[in-house]
């Protein structure tokens, strides 16, 4: 007898993680810190082996940025970037974990500080976002691409310009609904509160800046 392989309907697959999986929305925001971590970690492995690359600390780094009057919430490091394929192979591809993958290449053994695995994490942002763009530029390239979904109706992958190598991810915070409070995900207080509470192990600095115009 055959043995067939499992169909997925990516849209309705979305849809149930940006629905059900999270008990809470904050979360959201642990996830792109991770992988922010996770991007700026492959730098600091890469300089290990690689006698071309040096790893100075105080180089890198993770922003939070808030602009209240624009609804926009910015998480941006200065890792390893993602080229056009990378964007479209890691977000385009739902559990697909191009950590895990980079955990295997380089034989880091368990206790190595990358985060990622599953491969699903970034898409917690469309709990709180209506638009998620992420505008990254890979270690080595010229190149910069901008990635850009509104959730389950797809994503669109472009050119763009970019002057560091990194990435910028750029969630539009959706409005308040009368059950839902998202406006609180563009205040100070509340961000600090959950990164103190979640990201508090990270090794590199989070840095952070609201405004409200
Ligand atoms: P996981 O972190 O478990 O691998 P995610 O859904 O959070 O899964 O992210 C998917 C993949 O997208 C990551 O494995 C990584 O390859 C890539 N990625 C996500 N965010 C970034 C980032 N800020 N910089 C570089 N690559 C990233
Ligand atoms: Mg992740």
């Amino acid at each position: 007898m055959e043995t067939k392989q499992f169909k997925a309907e990516s849209k309705r697959i979305l849809d149930m993680m940006i629905h059900s999986i999270y008990t809470h929305h904050e979360i959201f925001l642990r996830e792109l810190i991770s992988n922010a971590s996770d991007a700026i970690d492959k730098i600091y492995y890469k300089a290990l082996t690689d006698e071309s690359l040096t790893f100075d600390k105080d180089n890198y780094y993770i922003k939070v940025t808030a602009d209240k009057e624009k609804r926009i919430l910015k998480i941006c490091d200065t890792g390893i970037g993602m080229s056009r394929e990378e964007l479209e192979n890691n977000l385009g591809t739902i559990a697909k974990s191009g950590s895990l993958a980079f955990k295997n290449e380089n034989e880091l053994k368990d206790g190595y500080d990358i985060i990622g695995q599953f491969g699903v994490g970034f898409y917690s942002a469309f709990m709180v976002a209506d638009t998620v763009t992420v505008i990254s530029k890979a270690l080595g390239s010229d190149e910069a691409y901008k990635w850009e979904s509104k959730g389950a109706d797809g994503y669109t992958i472009s050119h763009c310009e970019k002057d560091a190598v990194g990435t910028d991810i750029i969630l539009t915070i959706k409005e308040n609904t009368e059950d839902e409070n998202y406006d609180e995900f563009l205040e100070e207080y509340r961000l600090k509160d959950i990164i103190k509470k979640y990201s508090d192990f990270i090794r590199y600095p989070i840095k952070m800046d609201v405004t409200s115009s």
